[in-house]
C-alpha cells in the first residue's frame, strides 16, 4: 500500500512536470529564431521604422501555451515584442488542423497533430475533436489577453475599431485581428460561419495544408478547385464583409475565387515563385490575379518563402512582387509562430525596413509595403 501512494505520488510530480515543460520544449522546437535580438538597424532605418505604421498579416501565435501579454524567450510574437518592432497591426490566424509530417506538395487528413497540442497543453477537451471548438478556444484566448492587457491589445472587429484605434494609438499599444487558417473550423456547415464571425473572426482561408469541402490545398492530395459548397461560402463571406484568405489553395481554388470574388482578396503568407520557385509561393499570373480584386499579398519571411534566411532575402521576394503588381497590392505576412524557423522575432521588423532601403525602395513605398496598403484594404473591407 506504501508502494502504490509512492508510485502514485511520483506519477503525479512527473505529470505536473510534464505540463509545465512540454509545451515549452514542442514550442522551443518549432519555432526558432536564427538570430535571437535585440536587434539593430542602421539610424537612417530605425527613424524611418518609427514613422511607420507597421502591419503583419499572419501569426500563429495562439497555438502556443503562452501568456502573450508577456514578453517570451519562446517562439516570435508577444505584445511587448511586437511593440519593440513598431508594430501597429497584427493578424493572429487561427491553426485548428495540421498533419504530421506536414511538407509542401502533398498532405492528407489522416494525421492531426493539433489535436496533440490541444491534448498536450491542456485545452479544454471539447476542443480535442473539433476544429470549431478550436478557433473559437484560440480566439477567447485573445480576447482574454485584451481584456487583461489594460488598453495595449485592442481586437479590430470593423472599420470604425480600426479608424479609432489608429486616431487615438499610442506608443507601445498593439492591435490585433483575427483570421482562421483554413475552413476546417467550420467542420462542413457554413451555419457555422455566424459563431466564428460572433468570436471575432473576420478573415478565412479556404484550405491549410489539406483540402476541404471547401476546395483544394496547394499541399493537399487532390488540390481541386473550389466546390459548390465552396462557391456559397465565397458569397457568405462576402455577404458579411469578411476577407477571404488565399494562402495555401491549391492554383485551381485561387483561379476559382478570383474569377468569382466581387470583394479585395488577401494572401496572408506567401512567398513569390519569381525569387523561390516551389509549390508553397505564388506565380505571376496568380500575383495578378490577386492584385486585380484590389487585394494585398503579405510576403513571408521563411526560408520556403524566400529561399534565404535574412530579411534581404524577403525584400528581394517583396521587389519582384512590387514589379509584377505595383507598390499598393505587398504587404508583410511573416507566418511567426507558424512552426518556421525566422531569421528575427517580432522586434526585429527594423531589419526589414533597412533591407528595403539597400533595396532601392523610397521611404513612401516603404511605408506602403510595411502596413500602408494593409490599412488602406481593411478600412474598405471591414465589416
Ligand atoms: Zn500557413
Amino acid at each position: 500500500m506504501k508502494l502504490l501512494r509512492r508510485a502514485l505520488l511520483v506519477l503525479l510530480v512527473i505529470l505536473i512536470i510534464a505540463w509545465f515543460t512540454v509545451p515549452a520544449m514542442v514550442e522551443n522546437r518549432r519555432n526558432k529564431v536564427l538570430h535571437p535580438g535585440p536587434y539593430h538597424a542602421s539610424p537612417a532605418a530605425e527613424a524611418l521604422h518609427k514613422s511607420l505604421i507597421v502591419a503583419d498579416l499572419h501569426a500563429d501565435s495562439l497555438l502556443w501555451k503562452r501568456n502573450l501579454l508577456e514578453r517570451s524567450s519562446r517562439g516570435h510574437v508577444d505584445i511587448p515584442r511586437l511593440a519593440e518592432g513598431n508594430v501597429a497591426l497584427q493578424a493572429f490566424t487561427l491553426v485548428t488542423t495540421s498533419p504530421r509530417n506536414l511538407n509542401i506538395y502533398k498532405n492528407s487528413d489522416d494525421t492531426d497533430q493539433i489535436r496533440d497540442i490541444a491534448m498536450a497543453e491542456g485545452w479544454p477537451p471539447g476542443t480535442w475533436g473539433s476544429p470549431k471548438m478550436r478557433a473559437l478556444y484560440e480566439a477567447s484566448k485573445l480576447h482574454q489577453f485584451a481584456a487583461e492587457s489594460q488598453g495595449k491589445l485592442v481586437i479590430i472587429k470593423s472599420r470604425a475599431d480600426l479608424q479609432k484605434y489608429l486616431d487615438t494609438r499610442s506608443e507601445g499599444m498593439v492591435a490585433g485581428f483575427l483570421g482562421t487558417e483554413g475552413s476546417q473550423p467550420l467542420e462542413g456547415d457554413l451555419e457555422n460561419i455566424d459563431q466564428l464571425f460572433n468570436a471575432g473572426i473576420r478573415m478565412m482561408a479556404p484550405t491549410h495544408f489539406t483540402d476541404t469541402a471547401i476546395g483544394g490545398a496547394a499541399a493537399g492530395i487532390k488540390k481541386g478547385g473550389l466546390t459548390d459548397l465552396g462557391r456559397q461560402w465565397v458569397r457568405r463571406l462576402e455577404s458579411k464583409s469578411m476577407i477571404i484568405d488565399l494562402a495555401h489553395a491549391s492554383p485551381a481554388t485561387l483561379r476559382d475565387v478570383t474569377a468569382m470574388a466581387t470583394r479585395p482578396l488577401l494572401v496572408s503568407h506567401t512567398g513569390v515563385k519569381g525569387t523561390c520557385d516551389n509549390p508553397r509561393n505564388l506565380s505571376d499570373d496568380e500575383l495578378r490575379a490577386v492584385a486585380k480584386t484590389g487585394g494585398v499579398i503579405g510576403i513571408g519571411i521563411w526560408e520556403t518563402a524566400t529561399c534565404g534566411t535574412d530579411a534581404r532575402a524577403a525584400a528581394r521576394a517583396i521587389r519582384y512582387a512590387v514589379q509584377v503588381v505595383g507598390i499598393g497590392h505587398v504587404a508583410l505576412g511573416s507566418d511567426f509562430d507558424g512552426a518556421i524557423t525566422a531569421p528575427f522575432d517580432a522586434s526585429g521588423w527594423p531589419l526589414l525596413t533597412e533591407a528595403l532601403l539597400q533595396e532601392g525602395f523610397s521611404p513612401q513605398d516603404i511605408r506602403l509595403i510595411m502596413g500602408g496598403n494593409v490599412v488602406h484594404m481593411l478600412l474598405q473591407t471591414l465589416p
